[in-house]
């Protein structure tokens, strides 16, 4: 199964409150102030993993926890930081907050990072307040309480050629030719109920990525059949193939309605270069050839067949051009937005942590006079 969609609940790590101590020595009567401040929250960071080819592992875990700080001590000791958690996702993850839609960020090349949910400050303890004039504060903050958030993976697939037809067009059967991919075969609609990826392979330095899209109905772009969940993988193909079986009763109409759907979809696709693939060329009957299509916007048509393998090198070769003519895509993550819809709640163990903290964030809001103020 490929999860191409996942929700999952990060939780950020709460921050340690800071200490309220003061110096106890032999021979030194009244020692210091000497409070640590509690440790930083530990974050939820995703990092994208060339190992990691689905998001399948968050349908299994829809909660992740950072760990929380420990408290500050005495003798100025700082409380250890929580721990970090890290989580993997495959490279082209886009990541929004599920709640209000806002994106927070795409984790494109393997190495990117991304925080998603930030642990809380440490709170200051009270060796923080010392000033001249109160040379004994017994002031001390709580910590934060680390954010947590709702949010949403999608993983597009990046291919290079996105092979886009009616259920049973041939486009598994074109991909395994053009590949060394082995989609599922079979002679009902949606054999393939999940994107296949392929590499076609021309010759050394010579090779591409081929996606099969599962099949478009009519309508698909108001979430009718498999059509829709799929079309956004495609968005960042490079080129499309639209195929159109060459027995198909009236071609004309099978390759309007495969254009209508992509127009209605969204801009991006309607605005990507495209060619027709007339398909299953064995079963051409005279009045089924692709040459008298009117396909205004098509840079090619191409006459290929999967089973005898005709015309096959041909369309790896016009890809091949085509490819080389387009730019590269160049994906930049756009940055993250810091703090939008996120809310700093209590992690589930809380009871070992001061209530409220700093909920607004703000240093100093929160700020205790005394330890009677909140017990432990
Ligand atoms: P998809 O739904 O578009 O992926 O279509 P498939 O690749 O699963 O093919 C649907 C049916 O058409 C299968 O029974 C294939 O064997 C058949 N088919 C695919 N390509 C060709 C072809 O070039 N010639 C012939 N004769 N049959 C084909
Ligand atoms: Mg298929």
């Amino acid at each position: 199964m490929f999860v191409d969609v996942a929700e999952i609940w990060a939780q950020a790590g709460a921050g340690g409150a800071g200490a309220v101590a003061f110096r106890r020595e032999k021979g030194v009567p009244r020692g210091g102030p000497s409070g640590g401040r509690g440790g930083d929250g530990g974050d939820v960071v995703l990092f994208a993993d060339p190992g990691v080819a689905t998001l399948l592992d968050y349908s299994y875990r829809q909660h992740v926890r950072a760990g929380s700080a420990s408290h500050g001590e005495g003798n100025n000791r700082n409380g250890a930081d929580g721990e970090d958690s890290r989580l993997p996702v495959p490279a082209g993850t886009l990541v929004s907050d599920a709640e209000t839609g806002d994106r927070l960020g795409d984790l494109l090349a393997p190495g990117d990072e991304l925080v998603v949910a930030r642990g809380g400050r440490g709170g200051r303890g009270n060796a923080s307040f010392a000033a001249p004039v109160n040379q004994a504060p017994r002031r001390w903050e709580p910590g934060e309480w680390g954010e947590r958030r709702r949010i949403r993976l999608e993983l597009k697939l990046i291919a290079d050629v996105g092979l886009v037809g009616a259920p049973n067009a041939g486009k598994s059967t074109l991909l395994a030719r053009m590949t060394a991919a082995r989609p599922k075969i079979a002679d009902y609609p949606f054999s393939t109920l999940t994107p296949n990826l392929g590499v076609a392979f021309l010759g050394p330095g010579r090779s591409f990525v081929v996606a099969d899209i599962p099949g478009l109905i009519e309508g698909a772009h108001e979430g009718k059949g498999l059509g829709a969940r799929f079309l956004r993988h495609i968005e960042r193909t490079r080129v499309l193939a639209l195929l159109v079986p060459a027995d198909s009763k009236d071609p004309q109409a099978a390759f309007d309605m495969l254009r209508e759907e992509l127009v209605r979809h969204s801009a991006v696709l309607a605005a990507l270069p495209h060619c027709v693939v007339v398909s299953k060329q064995d079963l051409a009957s005279g009045k089924a050839e692709g040459g008298n299509l009117r396909a205004p916007g098509a840079w090619a048509s191409h006459a290929v067949s999967a089973v005898t393998g005709e015309g096959v090198k041909e369309l790896k070769e016009a890809f091949w051009s085509k490819l080389a003519e387009e730019p590269t895509p160049e994906l930049k993550p756009l940055p993250p937005r810091d703090g939008a819809g996120s809310t700093r709640v209590p992690p589930a163990d809380s009871a070992s942590l001061p209530p409220g903290g700093r909920q607004d964030g703000s240093p100093g809001a929160g700020v205790f006079d005394s330890l009677d103020e909140w017990a432990p």
